[in-house]
């Protein structure tokens, strides 16, 4: 990254940059306009400075906007208005006569904006932009840099600058990181779910088994899991071609969503397979389940007309498993008698 800070790697997000700061630029420049014009007020400044105040200060905004988004870089030419915002301010503190309250506070509030939009890499920028319009004005105009103690006047055109414009900062960083915290949040959902069929992924599923294990362990309550894998699902493939393939894995999930209760979690365990947590089921009951299931996949269509079979082994918590996997373990054991026994059937494991 060569360009200051905030890297903009598209168009459209330069183009979203430029129309957020719009408004803002409009709202900053009015309140600095008015912080300004107590300073130029105080030097007694001629009539040709108070227009070049009014075109900037009313004009420079909208300018900025148009020149912005019309711009191949939206991006890009929005720094370089934020480098020339500090550029005018320069100016304009050189032509205050560098008057206390007004050139402290426009300093000031353009150094928070830039530091909150661009870090410390466009503040140090600004800062010297700001710096070196000051001094060429106050050199080309032969102002002698003296500190001026603001009067009543400046003070009080100052302070709607200072009492406003940081609030409406704050109000934007607060709004920007709940929007962080949002995506945040959405990033980790995506993070534990499946793309293709919406159930949680293997990571999440054996956390689901892990919590419910340590829950019944301490509770001395019943828990099973299923294991299901599709039968010759290569052959469903190659006869239907892969995207039907996935459509019947979707679809077996949604079956999976229907036949088992709320409080059941399906997963997707990977490829063709898929695990079932049962809380509070006991072999029997799972066993009743996993028939349910089976009977609901062979019933079912997929993607028009491909028809599909599960076998499925259900596995109960025994007090004597020390960790979920060896549960899991059992199931897949199940899974692979009922494979062996032809296939299109549930099977519990052995005793
Ligand atoms: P078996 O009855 O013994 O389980 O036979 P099978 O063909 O189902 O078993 P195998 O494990 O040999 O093949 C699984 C197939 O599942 C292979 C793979 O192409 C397919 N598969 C796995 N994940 C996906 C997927 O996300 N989409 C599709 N379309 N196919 C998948
Ligand atoms: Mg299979
Ligand atoms: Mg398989």
């Amino acid at each position: 990254m060569s360009e200051a800070t905030p890297a903009h790697h598209s168009y459209e997000e330069g183009r979203r940059f430029v129309r957020r700061l719009y408004g803002p630029r409009i709202i900053g420049f009015l309140l600095g306009t008015l912080c300004i014009g107590g300073g130029l007020w105080e030097v007694g400044a001629p009539q040709w400075v108070w227009a070049l105040l009014a075109l900037h200060g009313f004009g420079w905004p909208h300018l900025a906007y148009a020149i912005a988004v019309r711009s191949r870089d939206p991006g890009r030419a929005e720094l370089r208005n934020l480098l020339l915002d500090s550029f005018g301010g320069g100016v304009w503190i050189a032509a205050m006569n560098f008057n206390l309250a007004p050139s402290v506070i426009i300093v000031a509030m353009q150094a928070m904006d830039k530091a909150a939009i661009g870090g410390p890499r466009l503040l140090g920028r600004c800062v010297l932009a700001q710096l070196a319009a000051a001094v060429a004005v106050a050199v080309l105009f032969q102002i002698e840099p003296q500190v001026i103690l603001s009067g009543p006047v400046a003070r009080l055109a100052s302070a709607p600058l200072l009492f406003i414009f940081p609030i409406m900062v704050g109000l934007t960083a607060y709004q920007l990181s709940r929007r962080v915290r949002q995506q945040n949040r959405e990033l980790a959902a995506l993070s534990r779910t499946d793309g293709l069929t919406r159930l949680p992924n293997h990571t999440a599923w054996l956390e689901a088994v892990e919590r419910e294990f340590a829950r019944a362990k301490r509770e001395g309550s019943s828990m099973s899991v299923l294991m299901i894998d599709l039968d010759h699902f290569k052959a469903t493939n190659d006869k239907h071609g892969h995207p039907a393939g996935d459509e019947v894995l979707r679809g077996v999930a949604e079956v999976l969503q229907e036949a088992l209760r709320l409080h059941d979690v399906p997963g997707r365990y990977g490829g063709e397979e898929f695990g079932v947590l049962l809380p509070g089921s006991d072999l029997s009951a799972a066993e009743a389940i996993a028939e349910r299931v089976r009977r609901k996949i062979e019933w079912a269509s997929f993607a028009g007309d491909v028809k599909a079979t599960a076998s499925i082994g259900c596995a109960t918590l025994d007090e004597k498993d020390l960790f979920a996997a060896s549960l899991v373990a059992r199931a897949d054991r199940a899974l692979y008698a009922a494979k062996a026994a032809g296939r299109n059937r549930a099977m519990r494991e052995a005793a």
